[in-house]
């Protein structure tokens, strides 16, 4: 991607020379997601134009350079099916790292496919092969665990982790999840998987609605077919009239954030998880959505090393039962990445996956 609004070209880059501790991963899988697009329309700031994106992906080890240690503990060898964390190089010496705990937050971080120069070298997805620099967090994908059901989740299930992290949810709360993308599909596995005891989503278009039932959702609500009056009005008759305990924002509107202030219940939880580009001002009634309500509203930005490894433990309990391959259905060869991102734009399928 050489810069904003220019199509998908191919380049070729030397093989790297791997320092002692580093390592070349042969990509399987990579995927197109909501932050692609936006990095294709120049949304994000601070973007090293041109980059390799892909910033989720899983590959076979094809070559390491001396030993090569997983974040699990586990030594890493050639022909292992690996995947990794794709931020790297947060300090743990700043401000944001130390004083504040918000390691997602530090100036130094650097993100796969997102922040890496493609000057710099192979630091993404969308090529044959992944640079795994020394200290990069990487695992070996759990036997369980297919190639397709870790990518079908991909950066929206680990964001989801975290989301889910934030809202607190405990057992037998009702949640709803708006947004129907990567990011909400995984949320909804997962409130279901930490105890919900019902689960409700807003999204579109219908193949993404039909998938957020079969991901756990008890009741989805078409957002273009149904009003926000309606919404709440039928969200309060199943909660006893009080709206849900947690709602988690994973649409990316200011809408979904003025709509979904009154879907929670007064005490209860909002995650904003879905702003991952400035979607433009909320309007909010602070008396009547927040301090009446006595609501606790967070934030969510990025993850943590913590949220991938965990990511992998649900994968290996749950993938075969929860349909996380299906949210890729999909996949474009290298030479297609113009259409991928064209297809994940318009929403005409829930996830665009890339093969190299
Ligand atoms: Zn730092
Ligand atoms: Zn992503």
């Amino acid at each position: 991607m050489t810069a904003p609004e220019r199509p998908i070209e191919l380049r070729e880059f030397p093989e790297p020379d791997l320092p002692e501790g580093g390592a070349l991963l042969a990509t399987a899988f990579s995927e197109v997601c909501g932050t692609d697009v936006h990095l294709w329309h120049g949304r994000l700031a601070g973007v090293p134009y041109p980059i390799i994106p892909g910033h989720v992906s899983a590959g076979v080890l094809a070559k390491v350079r001396g030993r090569l240690i997983g974040v699990d503990g586990n030594v890493l060898a050639e022909g292992d099916r690996v995947v990794f964390f794709d931020v790297h190089r947060t300090c743990g010496r700043c401000r944001a790292c130390t004083v504040h705990g918000t390691p997602t937050r530090c100036p130094s971080r650097r993100v796969y496919g997102i922040t890496d120069p493609a000057s710099e070298g192979l630091f993404g997805g969308w090529s044959e092969a992944i640079y795994l620099e020394p200290g990069v967090a990487a695992a070996r994908l759990p036997d369980a665990v297919g190639f397709e059901d870790y990518i079908g989740g991909g950066c929206g299930l680990i964001t989801s982790v975290h989301a889910i992290e934030r809202a607190g949810v405990a057992l037998g709360d009702s949640v709803l999840v708006q947004g129907t993308g990567a990011v909400g599909l995984s949320a909804i596995a997962l409130a279901r998987l930490a105890g919900a005891s019902q689960v409700f989503a807003i999204g579109a278009p219908p193949e993404r609605t039909e998938l957020a039932r079969s991901m756990g959702a008890d009741e989805v609500f078409d957002v273009a077919t149904t009003t926000p009056e309606a919404r709440l009005e039928a969200v309060r008759a199943l909660t006893s009239g009080d709206g849900v305990d947690v709602v988690i924002e994973a649409a990316g509107s200011a809408r979904a954030v003025e709509e979904g202030l009154n879907l929670a219940r007064d005490g209860g939880t909002y995650v904003i998880a879905g702003h991952y580009t400035n979607a433009g001002t909320s309007t909010i009634n602070a008396h009547e959505q927040i301090n009446r309500k006595h609501l606790d509203i967070r934030g969510c930005w990025g993850s943590q090393v913590r949220h991938f490894l965990r990511a992998l433990r649900i994968l290996e309990r749950n993938a075969a039962h929860v349909p996380w391959r299906f949210v890729g259905s999909r996949t474009y060869a290298l030479t297609q990445l113009n259409e991928a991102l064209a297809d994940a734009e318009a929403m005409r399928i829930p996830k665009a996956l890339v093969r190299p």
